[in-house]
């Protein structure tokens, strides 16, 4: 039996050539960028040439970019790197944010006033909620960009017209589920932070990146080197960086192509599954990657991941980081308010190299299951 992956939004695997790009650094540029001999300034010239690349590629000159082990590490620099500038003030997010922006959030709710903003019926955030939010006292605004459980793509452009008016309030985007998958209909540079992590797009896992405008000022919550503008301390790997470029660098021009290919793979599991009794499609037909399809049927999210894994299918219930803990998935809830069906949610996400035959399969096993 043939393995379908097919938990792309958890993580990918990696791509031969970024791969290839890592091993060649690390073996080459093993020296500590800090070091004052030639190795060191050699690493530290890759370091730079790199970041370079990804500048010009998302065309963001204005940006420093932090790298870090993920983008939970990003999300939390962030944050709560900026939150260290106030000892007060009002942050508004949403119901639907990865753990690693909502749990960030929750933890500095004794000295914020913190909005959570509401999931419409459509999968997108309240964002009537959001202007009647917004006042003098917002400091910082966190709004993903495509929800990594239902694969809706929030209104950026508008969020970023909304908090415009209010200089004083600073705007985060958790940019993981689009980066590499969708062209923004919005602009990096109005953004005063962004993160994406590399393993979400066929680089190795243990890298992240924080990428922070020009006059934001954020404050290191780890102590040690004053590597990174002082903000990341610890001697990082080159080989990291390097694969981060080499992903970018393959994958961003590929993202027409790609979309493109992986909305006909959703509209055929879609057209192939949406009659199939007890079976609901939680996913909007509007407003969407393309790269998720979250659905509910009668049993348990978690019964259901298991009797497709018993088919060779693997998917997800809910996002990786809580798949341990059998709890209603909070975006399901927050759009559906139906404990059941958030209960029994799953998250099929897909690829470029997934094929029209693995699609085919999954449908035939999702029809056999009655
Ligand atoms: N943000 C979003 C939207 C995600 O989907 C994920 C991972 O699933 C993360 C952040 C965290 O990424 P990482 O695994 O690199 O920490």
């Amino acid at each position: 039996m043939k393995d379908i992956y097919l938990d792309y939004a958890a993580t990918t695997p990696i791509d031969d050539e970024v791969l290839n790009s890592y091993m060649q650094a690390e073996k080459h540029f093993f020296a500590n960028t800090t070091s004052l001999h030639k190795l060191g300034q050699e690493s530290n010239y890759m370091y730079n040439m790199a970041i370079e690349e990804i500048k010009k590629i998302l065309n963001i000159p204005h940006h420093r970019l932090i790298f870090t082990s993920c983008a939970t590490e990003a999300n939390n620099l962030g944050i709560l790197g900026f939150l260290k500038n106030y000892k007060s003030g009002k942050i508004i997010t949403t119901k639907m944010e990865h753990a690693s922006v909502y749990e960030v959030i929750k933890s500095v709710e004794k000295d914020y006033e913190v909005v959570y903003l509401d999931v419409l019926e459509n999968g997108l955030v309240d964002l009537d909620m959001l202007e009647r939010n917004l006042d003098n006292k917002t400091i910082l605004v966190s709004i993903m960009w495509v929800n990594n459980i239902l694969g809706t793509v929030q209104n950026i452009k508008r969020v970023i017209e909304l908090v415009k008016a209010f200089p004083k309030a600073k705007l985060h985007v958790d940019i993981v589920q689009g980066f590499c998958k969708l062209i923004p209909n919005f602009n990096f540079n109005d953004i005063d932070m962004l993160t994406f992590s590399t393993h979400k797009i066929y680089g190795p896992k243990g890298v992240g990146a924080l990428l922070v405008k020009d006059g934001i000022d954020i404050k290191k919550i780890m102590y040690g080197s004053t590597s990174q503008y002082n903000l990341r301390p610890g001697t990082f790997s080159v080989a990291l960086v390097v694969a981060t470029a080499k992903a970018i660098k393959k994958y961003y021009p590929l993202i027409n192509k790609h979309y493109e290919y992986v909305k006909n793979l959703y509209i055929n599991l879609y057209q192939g599954i949406k009659d199939i009794p007890g079976l609901i499609v939680n996913t909007p037909a509007e407003n969407i990657s393309y790269y998720i399809l979250n659905l509910s049927m009668n049993m348990k999210g978690e019964t259901l991941l298991h009797i497709l894994e018993a088919k060779g299918i693997y998917v997800s219930t809910g996002s990786a980081c809580s798949s341990r803990i059998s709890k209603p998935e909070k975006t399901v809830l927050a759009m559906t308010k139906d404990e059941a069906r958030s209960l029994n949610s799953i998250r099929i996400s897909l690829s470029p190299f997934t094929t029209l035959e693995d699609i085919s399969y999954v449908i035939k096993v999702f029809k056999e299951l009655r």
